[in-house]
């Protein structure tokens, strides 16, 4: 009881010299909220599901998905945000991501949550991968065991949006899996956003290349409609 009072008094007293804000719209809020209640209201009215994305697009080689909001407005600010390092809307998005999961994959058959990578310049320079703070938000809320070593993305020096559709597939071979082996491993892969596919294609291929048994994705925003992809402006095909 004392440690939860003390670990209040703390937070309350780093919420004086760094206010904590909303990620989608930057108001103050209470220390102990992830983003604001009008943004979380805007965010309900984005919902969309893993089937609005699929019945637009061929068959994909997971096992299943989820998906939680389209790609734009506060979805888009947050997803900004938590490119950027924070981990406000991360938090609030990896719960809700869980939550999705467990539709189609009970959490005791996931074996390991990994993430699709960035490269280990990026990752150095910014000191995190901001698919990672998803990722640990969602294995949080699941009490599922994170795996850091399964995939990696080498250096590429052209933006995928900037490339024509036809070859942003070939782009998306940039990702390979490691040399771990995932033999028998049923393995959810989280991304920020889903828009063609390609980058979660070829890391669920890899991933069954190396032995996995399933994958489920799990992505925060969708673009259901490819010809927008290029207006939502991603490089997280
Ligand atoms: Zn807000």
């Amino acid at each position: 009881m004392q440690n939860a009072a003390r670990r209040k008094a703390s937070a309350l007293l780093l919420d004086t010299f760094w206010p904590n804000r909303c990620d989608c719209c930057e108001e103050r809020i209470p220390y102990d909220l992830l983003i604001c209640p009008e943004c979380e209201a805007l965010l309900q009215a984005q919902r969309i599901t893993y089937t609005d994305w699929a019945t637009h697009h061929s068959t994909m080689p997971w096992d299943g998905g989820a998906v939680l909001f389209s790609y734009e407005k506060a979805a888009k600010t947050g997803i900004l945000a938590v490119k950027d390092g924070h981990r406000g809307f991360a938090e609030y998005a990896g719960v809700l991501l869980a939550e999705e999961l467990k539709s189609c994959c009970p959490p005791e058959q996931i074996s390991c949550i990994t993430w699709v990578p960035v490269t280990k310049r990026r990752k150095r320079q910014q000191g995190y991968a901001h698919t990672e703070l998803l990722a640990r938000a969602a294995a949080a809320a699941l009490g599922r065991p994170l795996r850091s070593d399964l995939l990696a993305e080498h250096a590429g020096k052209i933006r995928q949006h900037d490339l024509p559709a036809a070859e942003r597939k070939k782009y998306a071979e940039r990702f390979t899996a490691t040399d771990r082996r995932t033999d028998g491993l049923s393995i959810v892969l989280v991304d920020d956003i889903l828009t063609t596919g390609n980058t979660l294609r070829r890391c669920t291929e890899e991933l069954r290349r190396q032995g996995a048994a399933r994958v489920w994705i799990a992505a925060v925003c969708a673009t259901i409609h490819p010809d927008r992809a290029a207006s939502a402006g991603t490089d997280c095909l």
